[in-house]
């Protein structure tokens, strides 16, 4: 059956490393799209990333928090978990960020 085979070629095709652009197969590449010898690197590069766009996302918030006049007045618990929120939507952004930067730079 020839129509099968030509299926599982394709499937077994693999896919391209989104650090390297290395073609490599399916199983190996996750769901970064990252490729078993980048994704270390790509993991320590991620950690920096995200606390770097957790902060940019944060300080102006906490700065803001800062000046604001009912600051003070307001529990300080509130504020806190203001920024926290703030940090944390940063740090979950911060991975989308890097994964188009490295796309991006790739392309380059
Ligand atoms: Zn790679």
């Amino acid at each position: 059956m020839p129509a099968t085979g030509e299926r599982d070629t394709l499937q077994f095709q693999g896919t391209a490393c989104d650090v390297c652009g290395e073609v490599r197969p399916r199983a190996t590449i996750d769901t970064n799209h990252w490729c078993e010898d980048c994704r270390p690197r790509m993991l320590k590069r991620l950690r920096v990333w995200r606390h770097a766009t957790a902060l940019v996302v944060a300080l102006p918030i906490a700065a803001w928090v800062f000046i604001h006049p009912t600051f003070g007045r307001q529990p300080l618990m509130l504020w806190s978990l203001f920024v926290i929120a703030a940090y944390y939507l940063g740090f979950r952004f911060g991975r989308e960020v890097m994964k188009v930067y490295t796309r991006l730079r790739r392309g380059a």
